[in-house]
């Protein structure tokens, strides 16, 4: 149970500040007003421009298992040398990522990744039907189309490695079912045979274009009064240990509560709210091809190229990697045309010329749980930021239960794992 929910508003709705216009701030801003109150998006950039904007479009409800698992301090060395590397470490980032990077080994120890896969789970449960109904109201439904995905695995190793991993998903209760190349490539012909082997994830969903998504919940929200600003927020009026008013470089905005999901960029405005949290970026990479010479009817993943090909309106998005290398450093494009490279390996007719390429920053904690809860010192404020790999498959999700705790019911999950005080 909740032992500091925000006390709005058990008697008439109010007005709710909610600082970022990702997906997490956009279904935050609707399930709120499904509760009568009135909202005030914000954001210092246009609309969607953060990591919401080019991710992989996968509403990937098997991820029960945490991205760092056991012996992966084994890949670290790896990870500093190969800056290419489906998982790598920038140098000169290295003193500031430090404590980050120990926790993230700390949470990859047996017991730990049993305990962040339950607290997985319980966030997962309900990610696809939360996003039905968000969608319907918009008028979108098209956008969601539920085929499922494959894993595909081009080494003998890599496909070992991975039945450990699928058990665990199993024991969690996801659908999932080993497949031959052969099978594999009845589902996408585009697929080359030099493959190990695979997995099939029917219950997994895809969005056609994750920017449309949000564009259509951001109209939504505005058709139900909802206003978006443009302001770059500083912190915030706090009197009594309740938020009066949202500081931002221009003026001040009055409010009854508010939400933080700012991201990537959370970490200061939680501070500010009176908690540390070690938020860091797992920085992400695609290219998007609208004519890639291939077609697929689903997603297919590969871990070992740390990859996911999504099949979208506007083309195929090949993204993925993750770069541990904080929120300023520049892109580093190679990384992007890696992609091509791994592209081609797994379908070897892909025509990559035409590829637009991106770089996005996942908001990440080490333990791959993200900060949904109460801030701890001021009553009305609730953070919801850092849901790194997830963040567009738990976003309706996170928007229900911000919900909850604005109005001081209790959440439909227990939201312990995720107090930003875990840490
Ligand atoms: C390559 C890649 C592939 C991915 N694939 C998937 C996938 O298939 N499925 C999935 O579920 N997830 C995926 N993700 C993760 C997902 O994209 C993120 O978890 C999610 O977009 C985070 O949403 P958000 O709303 O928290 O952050 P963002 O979309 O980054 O939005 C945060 C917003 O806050 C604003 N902001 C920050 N600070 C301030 C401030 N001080 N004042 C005003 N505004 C501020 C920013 O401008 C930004 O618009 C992927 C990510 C990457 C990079």
């Amino acid at each position: 149970m909740l032992t500091n929910a925000p006390d709005l508003p058990a008697g008439p709705p109010g007005h709710v500040a909610v600082v970022g216009t990702g997906i997490i701030g956009v279904c935050c801003a609707r399930a709120l007003q499904r509760d009568g109150h009135r909202v005030t998006l914000i954001d210092r950039n246009p609309l969607g421009e953060g990591a919401s904007f080019g991710n992989s479009s996968v509403l990937a409800t098997e991820s029960v298992v945490p991205v760092a698992t056991p012996g992966i301090w084994r890949q670290v060395p790896k990870m500093l040398l190969d800056p290419l590397g489906p998982l790598s470490l920038r140098w000169q980032y290295l003193p500031q990522l430090t404590p980050w990077l120990l926790r993230f080994l700390a949470a990859s120890r047996p017991e730990a990744v049993e305990r962040i896969s339950l607290a997985l789970q319980a966030l997962l449960d309900d990610a696809i039907p939360s996003y039905r109904q968000l969608l319907k109201d918009a008028g979108a439904e098209e956008l969601l189309v539920r085929r499922g995905w494959i894993a595909a695995y081009t080494t003998e190793a890599g496909l070992q490695s991975y039945r450990r991993l699928a058990e665990l998903q199993h024991r969690r209760g996801v659908e999932v079912a080993e497949l031959s190349v052969a099978e594999m490539r009845q589902m996408e012909p585009a697929l080359t045979p030099e493959l190990a082997g695979g997995f099939y994830y029917p219950q997994v969903a895809h969005a056609l274009d994750p920017q449309r998504v949000l564009l259509a919940l951001a109209e939504l929200v505005q058709r139900h009064g909802g206003r978006i600003l443009r302001r770059d927020v500083v912190g915030f009026r706090v009197a009594e240990g309740r938020v009066e008013a949202v500081e931002t470089t221009d003026d001040s905005l009055d409010c009854d509560a508010v939400v933080v999901a700012a991201g990537a960029w959370s970490k200061e405005l939680a501070k500010r709210l009176g908690v540390k949290v070690p938020l860091d970026t797992e920085r992400g990479y695609h290219l998007t091809i609208p004519t890639p010479g291939i077609a697929l009817s689903r997603p297919v993943y590969s871990t070992e190229f740390g990859m996911a090909c999504t099949p979208l309106a506007s083309g195929l998005r090949l993204g993925g990697t993750v770069e541990l290398g904080g929120p300023v450093a520049a892109p580093n494009w190679k990384r992007a045309q890696v992609l091509a490279k791994r592209g081609l390996q797994l379908f070897p007719d892909l025509d990559t010329r035409e590829a637009s390429r991106w770089m996005g920053f996942r908001p990440s904690l080490p333990d791959s749980l993200p900060v949904l809860g109460p801030a701890p010192r001021a009553s009305n404020a609730v953070l919801a930021f850092g849901h790194g790999h997830l963040g567009l498959t738990l976003g309706a999700r996170t928007g229900r239960l911000v919900a909850d705790l604005v109005a001081g019911r209790p959440a439909a999950i227990d939201l312990a794992p995720f107090a930003a005080t875990r840490f």
